[in-house]
């Protein structure tokens, strides 16, 4: 018994120590990025700050908790470009970089198989949006903080919260309140709205969740990430 505590403990040490990195993903020395805070009675961000450190400095909370590879910092993001892919229109945008392939793949097989448009993607942006509430301010990150969760097309996908609903559909989400982003309607914009049954959702569903199938009171119908959250 404390032999197996100890393998963990060393196990922990050594995966702690791996991640202690002095070098981003990019090779830099330096961890930057810009964060906020999600005001949630004004819904709007707020106490914005700049961050400029050394990489060697960044925290256990700078890191993904789910894949420590990826952080707040912009050294561990790569760009992408949707033009070189299919989507001369989409303006650029970061994801974490160890999800930078298969998330070029997938924009690529969404053109190559047509009958969805893309129109807009956000992905890294540094944020406290979610999680416990304090003096009006929400106090964790984003998992797109991380670079490790995309947004598709808000306008026509949008963010419903004290949702009680078994599963997705325009009645259902309804009963729902629409929080970010605009209404979800297949029926009215086949095109730019993501369904189970959309190329968009097979291609990245081979690697990331939607946030449309999440469980909870919180359907992202915009949003993926390895978790769906
Ligand atoms: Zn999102």
């Amino acid at each position: 018994m404390i032999r197996r505590a100890l393998a963990c403990a060393c196990a922990l040490a050594w995966a702690t120590a791996a991640w202690a990195a002095d070098t981003a993903a990019n090779g830099a020395t330096r961890c930057t990025y810009s964060t906020s805070q999600w005001d949630v009675v004004r819904r709007a961000p707020s106490h914005g700050q700049a961050i400029d450190k050394p990489y060697a400095a960044v925290t256990a909370d700078e890191r993904d908790p789910a894949d420590p590879r990826c952080s707040v910092c912009r050294e561990d993001q790569v760009r992408i470009e949707p033009a070189r892919l299919g989507w001369p229109h989409v303006a650029p945008f970061q994801v974490c970089a160890i999800y930078a392939a298969d998330v070029r793949t997938a924009l690529q097989t969404v053109a190559s198989s047509g009958g969805f448009r893309i129109e807009e993607v956000v992905g890294y942006r540094v944020g406290r949006t979610r999680g416990p509430i304090v003096d009006g301010l929400r106090t964790q990150w984003s998992n797109h903080s991380f670079g490790a969760a995309l947004d598709i097309n808000a306008r026509h996908n949008g963010l419903y919260g004290s949702c009680d609903i078994p599963a997705v559909s325009r009645e259902a989400l309804a009963s729902c309140k629409l929080r970010v982003g605009g209404p979800w309607d297949p029926t009215k914009r086949p095109n730019t709205t993501i369904t189970a049954a959309s190329s968009l959702y097979r291609a990245f569903h081979r690697f990331w969740r939607w946030g449309g199938e999440i469980a909870g009171g919180t359907r992202d119908m915009m949003h993926f990430s390895p978790s769906g959250y």
